[in-house]
């Protein structure tokens, strides 16, 4: 446990990162925003409830505290340097998915502030998923993260229709062996749910930057459609629905461990 995330260690190779179901806004930063903004709108809602069950797999798990509006953990660290000075739409976000501002008169995210919010609540976050798959590969010879997300099934702004309920990510197969991540796909295929592999979510940069083969580290993203396992209006948690998900969620984290264990013995 930090103070801009939570740690749970457990003693498999698998590593779950939760980045975007943190809900803490600084003062600082509600105090400008819209109500739009201060709605958090865009949040991996209740993602780190869903995945408790990691707990009876073993699994490490790490859920960030804090709003992806205050610094999005999912982006590469120097989206600041790129974008100086301009419309930052990246790393600390001026607008929602929906398209609404979430700064008062239309602001943006000074590169001061940006480069601040990275220090004080990106990096604590990245170094520990850094620390971790290194101690898990000294341990086990590999480690697996799985960077778990989800969305709106519908949001016009960034694809087109609803969005299929599993989509699993391995950046078109640079970040997982692609033996493995079949097998996860096969299992998420055969589940009662639609699936894709590498369709508009094919992982961001945690599972890109992390997911690295050649070196032992194997990473997936999931991003699940929110209808799933919620009401996506009242954005209530949906006990029966969750349930249900979590079964197919277990088995394919399961699935993801046994391959993996496979391959390198
Ligand atoms: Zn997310």
């Amino acid at each position: 446990m930090t103070d801009t995330c939570s740690f749970h260690a457990g003693s498999t190779p698998l590593l779950i990162s939760v980045p975007h179901d943190g809900r803490l806004l600084l003062e600082s930063v509600e105090r400008r925003m819209t109500a739009a903004g201060s709605d958090i709108p865009d949040t991996d809602w209740h993602v780190a409830k869903l995945y408790e069950f990691v707990r009876e797999l073993d699994a490490s798990m790490l859920v960030a505290d804090y709003s992806r509006y205050v610094v999005d953990l999912n982006r590469p660290p120097d989206d600041a340097a790129l974008y100086a000075g301009q419309i930052s739409t990246g790393i600390c976000p001026n607008m929602s998915f929906a398209g609404e501002y979430l700064y008062e008169d239309m602001g943006v995210v000074a590169a001061q502030d940006v480069r601040e919010r990275v220090d004080a609540y990106w990096l604590p976050y990245h170094s520990l998923i850094e620390s971790k798959l290194a101690a898990l590969r000294d341990e086990y010879g590999y480690a697996i993260l799985w960077d778990a997300h989800s969305i709106p099934s519908l949001v016009p702004r960034l694809f087109d229709g609803e969005l299929p309920v599993l989509n699993i990510g391995t950046n078109d197969g640079d970040s997982c062996s692609a033996n493995i991540a079949e097998q996860v796909f096969e299992i998420a295929t055969a589940s009662d749910y639609s699936a894709v592999m590498n369709g508009r979510f094919k992982g961001g940069y945690i599972t890109r930057h992390y997911g690295d083969p050649r070196n032992n580290v194997h990473a997936i993203q999931l991003e699940i459609a929110q209808r799933a396992y919620m009401d996506e209006a009242s954005r209530e948690y949906d006990d029966v629905k969750a349930d249900k998900l979590r079964d197919t969620l277990s088995s394919m984290l399961e699935g993801f461990l046994v391959a993996t264990k496979r391959q390198y013995e």
